[in-house]
């Protein structure tokens, strides 16, 4: 069985789930397409980009299906919640779609609940009649179990009576929002190196932002149980995972439909105490849910990486006022202050988008000088993409593309100047770094991340000199002294294996 999943870490969780599914239910994983009986892509729908690399994926994988290798297509994720009968009607090769919210139904697409093909070609282990019921009434009582679960806040009623989640004019859609969260007995396939994991511990989202069509896609915010991620995360850290990432749309929402007060802090505090977790991070903060408890957390705790993840889109007031996020340069500037007042030495990452209707050369000029303020260790700008379905796709005042291409050349230059001077800034430190494997440039170079770096997300570290040590191991903590910094990344020597 071959898998592809495509777009963020949160979408790799579901894909992990669907393939830990598949993996308990016998199939055999293979990462050679072509040696796949089944085919599975897990799509991405969030912009323009996106949806066409999920097209040419599934239509590249359907080649398999066409030359026989393959006996089934399935397509799984975001772009089914959008296109659902669309993309079976266009891709005749496609066997089955599996939305967001139904990830437990992958093994009914995937035939395991009726094994018609004889034993020996089948990827999977043939169940009996029994064995398969069993999984079934196993899947189905889980599945109660998260409907009866789920409770949500007041802003995503709220939000649902003002049609946020509307998918009406959605034709061929699933019109019922995905209510899906797993759980920590459902099955896993962890595709991230050993030492490393992600942990989804919330979905969908509230927020109003014009210019998103995620909470259309995933549905209302809704958060796993608290005991539920520390039963998932003390299970990761007894397989060997030291580095842990907390994900979610608005993980600084964490709770709220449980009634926690706190809840990212708490929980965070709660799994900071996991013996052998080296590494805790969270990703996408919502800025203005940056709590001074969370920030007393993150500094209370040595195994929390001192790192925030805070996309804040623009600074521009009247750009983010129409984005329906709102403040501006000032506020941002206030919270960046109170943050690395709080927990000095924290590294800080955020992403804007460019480009938005209305957004005028004054807008930018805003946006730039905030960037030169601010000093973000590392920074993404992102080109506005002009979504059917979002808030912001009625709006007047399109930017041109080249426009839209040119400000983000020009901030991305800015940034470039302003990192190269924070990283010459590390020079000389002696950090923690966590050994990935060898450059997939050089093998004279090893890959490395301090806690200032989120996985696959940041610039790197380069290893030149393993110091005393032969050799690195993948998965291992050292002491290295940064010796030189270049744009985005660094080049380290190793100085001991870490404590
Ligand atoms: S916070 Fe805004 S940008 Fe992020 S997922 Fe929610 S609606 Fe989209």
């Amino acid at each position: 069985m071959g898998f592809i999943s495509l777009g963020c870490p949160k979408n790799l969780v579901d894909s992990e789930v669907m393939m830990g599914l598949l993996d308990r239910a016998g199939a055999r994983l293979t990462s050679h397409p072509e040696e796949a009986d089944i085919l599975v892509v897990n799509t991405c729908s969030f912009i323009d980009t996106a949806k066409q690399e999920s097209v040419d994926t599934i239509l590249e994988m359907a080649r398999h299906k066409t030359s026989g290798s393959a006996r089934k297509l399935i397509v799984a994720g975001c772009l089914v919640e959008r296109y659902r009968d669309e993309i079976q009607k266009s891709i005749p090769e496609v066997d089955a779609v599996v939305g967001t919210g139904e990830l437990e139904s992958i093994l009914e697409a995937a035939g395991l609940t009726m094994p018609t093909a004889p034993a020996s070609s089948s990827p999977f282990t043939i169940l009996s009649p029994t064995q398969v019921a069993d999984v079934r009434s196993g899947l189905e009582s889980r599945a109660a179990t998260h409907k009866s679960d789920i409770a949500y806040r007041p802003e995503g009623d709220l939000r649902e009576q003002q049609g946020r989640f509307r998918r009406d004019d959605w034709q061929g859609a699933n019109h019922l929002l995905p209510t899906y969260l797993y759980d920590e007995s459902t099955p896993r396939f962890l595709t991230t190196p050993r030492s490393s994991a992600y942990i989804k511990i919330a979905e969908g989202c509230d927020h109003p932002c014009t210019f998103c069509v995620i909470p259309n896609l995933r549905g209302k915010f809704r958060s796993r149980r608290f005991e539920s991620v520390v039963a998932e995360a003390q299970s990761l850290v007894a397989r060997g995972v030291q580095e842990i990432t907390l994900i979610g749309q608005d993980t600084t929402c964490y709770g709220e439909d449980l009634g926690l007060k706190d809840g990212l802090a708490t929980l965070l505090d709660a799994l900071a105490k996991i013996e052998g977790l080296r590494w805790l991070r969270f990703l996408y903060a919502y800025p203005n849910r940056i709590t001074g408890k969370l920030l007393e957390t993150i500094a209370k705790h040595d195994n929390i990486c001192k790192y925030l993840d805070v996309p804040l889109q623009h600074a521009s007031p009247s750009v983010l006022k129409t984005m329906k996020r709102g403040a501006g340069a000032d506020i941002f500037l206030k919270t960046i202050q109170k943050v690395r007042a709080a927990v000095p030495g924290i590294a800080l990452r955020t992403s804007f988008i460019v480009g938005f209707p209305g957004e005028t050369a004054e807008d930018v000029t805003v946006l730039e000088d905030f960037i030169k303020e601010a000093k973000f260790d590392w920074l993404g700008v992102f080109s506005y993409s002009h979504e059917e379905g979002s808030a912001a796709y009625a709006l007047e005042g399109q930017v041109p593309k080249r426009t839209i291409e040119a400000r983000k050349r020009h901030l991305m230059k800015l940034q470039q100047k302003i990192s190269k001077q924070v990283k010459q800034q590390w020079i000389g430190r002696e950090l923690v770094v966590l050994a990935e494997g060898e450059s997939e440039e050089t093998p004279l170079l090893w890959e490395a991340r301090t806690q200032f770096h989120a996985p696959e997300i940041d610039g790197k570290v380069y290893i030149n000199d393993t110091g005393e040590l032969d050799k690195l191991e993948p998965g291992r903590f050292y002491k290295a002294q940064i010796t030189e910094a270049h744009d985005y990344d660094l080049v380290a020597r190793i100085t001991s294996a870490a404590l």
